[in-house]
């Protein structure tokens, strides 16, 4: 496979991993389905099919996850429910940092002022809403550490960077140019977890400065805060190869530092961006549209899961989805929206 196709069909896992679709490929296949297709020969004329669509999205199953499934690649279900055909640029990314021209950063907060809703704005299929078996096991989150007082609370997260050190606990720390620890006020009421360090993340050491990192300022400052006054920190703090997602004996070994640096901030509300995010603190791996619109509970704080803003940079029509669930966090805060002058 040519690079170039390898790179888009992986931009399109990552894409429906954004949706929460993550392991619609490795569903099981009707047994009298598949005896009905081994029966009957396929006809290429008859399926109308291009014969390189095909090879390429099977070549990618058995490349990417080592299935034999043949479940199709493609979610015809996508398609109906108004989901943007899939981005052509080989250069999105799902990490921090987004590489595409952003098709704007405004984060509209003109469109609704209503309660959010209390139910996914995704209807799902019973399939998508049935529980997905993790791929590979996902560590339990270690005990909650001990509440540090508020003035402390900077010192002891620089214990927890000291700790890390030049950390080589994980395969990812071969790529690194700078390990991204963490960013924002050390006591702060709200916390938001992203996925990984992405090529702007990692050239400065610091989370979301990317054009998602933008995005999000403005999420932030539309729910009337400063980004100073939150606390930012991702799953992996070194950036994985060509942003992918990091496997999960990454996220376990380099995880537990994002739960101790919670443990110290203590925030009052969490807000996951995205499916890896969501996956690591629930501890399971569910579809991410199910997980949206209602608030879940990490080790006693609020968890509120979202799109990540990478995602919303490729799919713009979401950000009203995005601003309701972030609109479930500011009620959870007692916040109002800034008023327009
Ligand atoms: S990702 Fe985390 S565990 Fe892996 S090398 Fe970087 S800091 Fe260490």
């Amino acid at each position: 496979m040519d690079p170039t196709t390898r790179d888009a069909l992986l931009a399109r896992v990552r894409f429906y991993r954004d949706l929460g679709l993550t392991e619609f490929y490795r569903r099981p296949v009707d047994p009298a389905l598949l005896a009905q297709s081994a029966a009957e020969p396929v006809d290429a004329q008859t399926l109308g099919a291009p014969e390189p669509a095909l090879s390429l999205s099977k070549g990618l199953v058995s490349e990417t996850w080592g299935s034999n499934s043949s479940q199709p690649a493609l979610s015809p279900k996508l398609e109906s429910s108004g989901t943007p055909s899939f981005p052509r640029s080989s250069a999105e990314r799902v990490g921090n940092q987004d590489s595409q021209g952003a098709p704007g950063l405004a984060f509209e907060t003109r469109e609704s002022n209503n309660p959010p809703p209390v139910f996914s704005l995704h209807p799902e299929s019973p399939q998508e809403d049935a529980p997905i078996p993790p791929r590979k096991p996902i560590q339990a989150a270690p005990q909650i550490g001990d509440e540090v007082v508020p003035a402390a609370r900077a010192a002891a997260l620089q214990l927890i960077r000291d700790e890390i050190g030049d950390c080589t606990r994980c395969a990812l720390h071969s790529g690194r140019n700078k390990l991204v620890f963490g960013d924002g006020d050390a006591a702060a009421r709200l916390l938001f977890v992203g996925e990984g360090p992405g090529a702007d993340e990692d050239a400065q050491g610091l989370p979301f400065v990317g054009k998602a990192g933008q995005l999000l300022n403005n999420m932030i400052n539309a729910m009337g805060l400063k980004r100073g006054q939150v606390y930012i920190a991702n799953v992996v703090k070194c950036r994985p190869p060509a942003n992918r997602t990091p496997e999960p004996n990454e996220a376990n070994t380099c995880s537990p530092f994002l739960f101790r640096q919670i443990d110290v901030v203590r925030p009052e509300v969490i807000v996951a961006l995205g499916a890896t995010a969501a996956t690591y603190l629930l501890g399971m791996r569910q579809p991410l549209a199910g997980l949206r619109g209602r608030v879940h509970s990490f080790r006693g704080t609020k968890l509120i899961i979202t799109y990540h803003p990478a995602y919303l940079l490729r799919d713009p029509r979401q950000k009203k989805e995005a601003w309701a669930d972030l609109q479930i966090a500011m009620r959870e805060l007692g916040l109002k929206p800034p008023s327009k002058a």
